[in-house]
């Protein structure tokens, strides 16, 4: 007796719960760094925030913060004051992730950020955790 291997496979998938599916898809976006004069272009900076699903505000605060620098937001483009190369871009979007997208109870990356009483959470919409996050000024 031949294995319908396809529709084993779809009996699988239709047992994961859609969210799981939806994390376990989850990549983590690499940034498109061009370093012109004294400044550091991330050609890619709107297309990385949404997919991590948070503002470019937030994500471009948490950047300079951590670079100790300052920048703007050039449509979809970020220009940072400094010279940095692609892999610390692609750090600091890592800890980005850890420290403002995963969920710290689930490890799960499908959240949102809550603000309440001036105080930032990480509430997650998978196991309905809320953690607190560091506060960006
Ligand atoms: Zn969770």
């Amino acid at each position: 007796m031949a294995i319908d291997y396809e529709s084993l496979l779809q009996r699988g998938f239709s047992k994961i719960p859609e969210k799981a599916f939806k994390s376990s898809k989850y990549e983590t976006p690499k940034a498109e760094v061009t370093v012109i004069g004294s400044k550091t272009i991330i050609n890619n900076f709107k297309e990385v925030a949404s997919r991590l699903n948070r503002s470019p505000n937030h994500v471009l605060k948490f950047m300079v913060r951590e670079l100790a620098t300052s920048g703007t937001l050039e449509d979809a483009r970020a220009s940072l004051n400094g010279k940095f190369s692609k892999e610390v871009v692609d750090d600091l979007i890592v800890r980005y992730i850890k420290a403002y997208v995963l969920c710290s109870s689930c490890n799960k990356p499908d959240t949102k950020l809550v603000r309440e009483d001036r105080l930032t959470f990480i509430a997650c919409e998978v196991c309905g955790a809320k953690n607190p996050a560091k506060t960006l000024i």
